[in-house]
């Protein structure tokens, strides 16, 4: 008769690590002050612990003592991986389901660019080339701004707003520059560009090997299990998009080692974020694949691309390089017939109909500044 295998066992010296780390959440919340947190969660492991834990300590608080508001805030950029943003919604519910039903001051909460600031929008409508290293329009439009308008009315109306962040040293030397930087010895440092809002590492010290033993070992305090996290790791064969709050941050997003960022990213020079769930048997995304790579083959394409800026002006650099202005439009219709086909193949919406709208009054604005330059040219 074979003997049972022994069953795996969660390192003690990572429980206390974490009780240190939960007993640290604890006091920062009962400290003399009512002012609301905020959780950046962004759907990855470190963002989902920082919430376990969060949530972990709300539940082992009396009623009386639950009084500051947790907002645990998601950024969907309209363009992100189809996986992640369903596996984030399915987290918002779970969460905000749970936190209901055990009377927790806890909002689930998902910012959006403003209207006139989407990946397609700026695309299709202003003819943005798709960015690059050089011009990477997109992550202040679609991740900085929408959260920091967030935080910055939470602050504005509380006096101060308290920002959790997964960030942990050991992610990357990066990582490790960044929160030196910020390291005051506190266990709140203040934000480098929000006034009123305080920055909170509950997990900094902790590897990412910790990281996911910890998960593996203890299942969410909202139910279910961290199964599905894990999952969406190994399809994507994954490094993530982090929660991006500030310029600092920024570096790792559309980085080669994302791989959770958004769908249309043209920042790295092979798309990682869907290929990875296309090779683990995600077939039906690889016409998202392939208009990534159709975009980044036409960016430096010289007819395709206008001789003006949107200014009207003409840019030649000291060294005499000329700079190409936005898409033609003919290129910008023939990139929105490309997504509206794709979104009758794949039978789902992937530009809004606001986007839309918002488009065409731009190309209405241009198509007449273009009338009016070509008339300039014309009588000399
Ligand atoms: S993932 Fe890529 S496209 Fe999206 S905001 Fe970051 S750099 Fe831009």
């Amino acid at each position: 008769m074979s003997r049972p295998r022994p069953q795996p066992k969660i390192d003690p010296a990572l429980v206390a690590k974490v009780q240190d780390i939960r007993a640290e959440i604890r006091a920062e919340y009962l400290s003399d002050h009512e002012h609301p947190w905020i959780v950046g969660f962004s759907g990855g492991k470190d963002s989902t612990l920082v919430a376990h834990l969060v949530f972990d300590v709300l539940l082992s608080l009396a009623p009386h003592e639950r009084r500051r508001e947790v907002h645990i805030v998601s950024n969907d950029t309209l363009v992100e991986s189809p996986l992640v943003i369903s596996h984030i919604a399915t987290l918002h519910a779970e969460i905000d389901h749970a936190a209901d039903a055990w009377r927790l001051p806890i909002r689930v909460v998902t910012t959006r660019p403003d209207g006139d600031a989407t990946f397609w929008v700026n695309l299709i409508g202003r003819g943005y080339p798709p960015p690059n290293r050089s011009f990477r329009w997109c992550t202040d439009r679609m991740k900085i701004q929408p959260t920091s308008r967030y935080i910055k009315n939470l602050a504005d109306t509380s006096g101060q707003a308290i920002l959790l962040l997964g960030v942990r040293r050991s992610e990357s030397s990066t990582r490790a520059a960044t929160v030196a930087r910020y390291d005051n010895g506190e266990r709140l440092n203040r934000h480098n560009d929000l006034l009123n809002c305080m920055v909170f590492r509950p997990i900094v010290e902790l590897s990412t090997d910790e990281v996911w033993e910890y998960l593996a070992f203890n299942p969410p305090p909202w139910g279910g299990s961290h199964h599905a996290l894990f999952q969406l790791y190994m399809d994507a064969g994954a490094a993530e998009c982090p929660t991006v709050m500030s310029q600092d941050d920024t570096p790792s997003c559309g980085s080669s080692s994302s791989r959770f960022g958004c769908w249309t990213c043209t920042v790295v020079d092979k798309d990682k974020s869907l290929a990875g769930f296309v090779e683990a048997g995600f077939a039906e995304f690889t016409p998202l694949v392939e208009f990534r790579d159709w975009l980044a083959s036409i960016r430096d394409v010289p007819e395709r691309r206008m001789a003006r800026r949107r200014n009207g002006k003409l840019t030649i650099t000291s060294e005499g390089v000329f700079i190409p202005g936005p898409f033609t439009l003919d290129t910008r219709r023939e990139i929105l017939a490309r997504v509206h086909a794709m979104e009758t193949e794949m039978g789902r919406t992937l530009i809004e109909d606001a986007e839309v709208a918002r488009i065409r009054e731009i190309w209405a604005d241009d198509a007449s500044q273009v009338a009016a330059w070509s008339a300039a040219v014309a009588n000399g």
